[in-house]
């Protein structure tokens, strides 16, 4: 099955290029109240919610997807996990070229293991990147995007998959230059997930995809995930034995050769393998407003 939320703030089964509105099935969602729950509601909740959202499916008013606006299919994440250079290509890159690491050693991730990414820096497909710093290098970084489904604390690799709720596209937006890493990749709205979830029973194997990247449709980057340094069970691993992983954390699982810059105007079409593509829109940022 194919989930994904869509404003304003809807929750649809994908069917082909269709989508029904499956929103009511979360009526019987606990109502929570200040504190709030550090993880999301939905996703720790999904085991139940999809036998009633493949019924509601199934009687639903079809929609065109190409009508609706995609939000990132994972409203409340409780945190979001990045893995710094994971492919053994990118690696390489970074190493050599200093318009990536600006001078800095770019270590193994076995040694240095992930980051963290801002919460406050996710949004979906349609709401488009915004560069703040639009005189430096801004990056495109395309990437496989777990969705943890059940609590993770110190867990194997062996078992890991497990935990894994469904997968994403994401793009781990980066500004080069000498601050830390997850400053820099921290920006409002460089960390956009879409366009949809597909639950882990219809992927059942993460390790092999292909995932491209292009811009005004220039291909930019093209590898498969079975070139990932870490993989994602490794990923899971290396992140919860620091951490526990909740429900609906995002965990992002590096980025292949091929990163470069974008500007306002440009297109990026991000795409992997059984999960589909998206289209993402880059402009200069607003100037705040107060
Ligand atoms: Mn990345």
């Amino acid at each position: 099955m194919i989930i994904c939320r869509f404003a304003p703030d809807r929750v649809g089964v994908v069917l082909g290029d269709a989508v029904v509105d499956v929103t009511d099935c979360l009526s019987g969602l606990p109502a929570h109240r200040y504190p709030l729950p550090r993880f999301d509601p939905m996703i720790a909740a999904l085991e139940e919610l999809l036998p009633l959202m493949a019924v509601a499916a199934e009687t639903g008013e079809h929609v065109p997807l190409s009508s609706v606006t995609l939000l990132t299919p994972v409203a409340n994440p409780g945190k979001i996990v990045g893995a710094p250079v994971n492919y053994q290509a990118h690696l390489e890159e970074a190493q050599n070229d200093a318009a990536i690491n600006f001078g800095a050693a770019i270590p193994d991730i076995r040694k240095i293991g992930p980051f963290l990414k801002a919460n406050s820096s996710l949004v979906g497909p349609a709401e488009g990147v915004a560069l703040r710093h639009a005189g430096r290098r801004n990056d495109h970084e395309v990437e496989l995007v777990a969705v943890i489904g059940k609590t993770a604390d110190r867990v194997a690799a062996k078992d890991a998959l497990r935990h894994v709720a469904g997968y994403a596209i994401g793009l781990d937006m980066t500004v080069r230059g000498t601050e830390e890493r997850s400053l820099r990749k921290s920006v409002d709205s460089f960390c956009v997930v879409g366009p949809w979830m597909v639950v882990a029973n219809a992927l059942p194997d993460p390790g092999d995809l292909r995932l491209t990247l292009a811009v005004n449709g220039e291909l930019r980057q093209d590898d498969r995930t079975s070139n990932l340094i870490l993989s994602v069970a490794e990923l899971i691993e290396f992140a919860s034995s620091f951490y526990t992983l909740h429900p609906g954390d995002l965990l992002f699982t590096g980025t292949p050769v091929g990163v470069g810059p974008v500007d306002a105007g440009d297109v990026m079409t991000a795409w992997i393998e059984t999960i589909g593509e998206m289209h993402v829109t880059v402009r200069n940022a607003a100037q705040p407003c107060g």
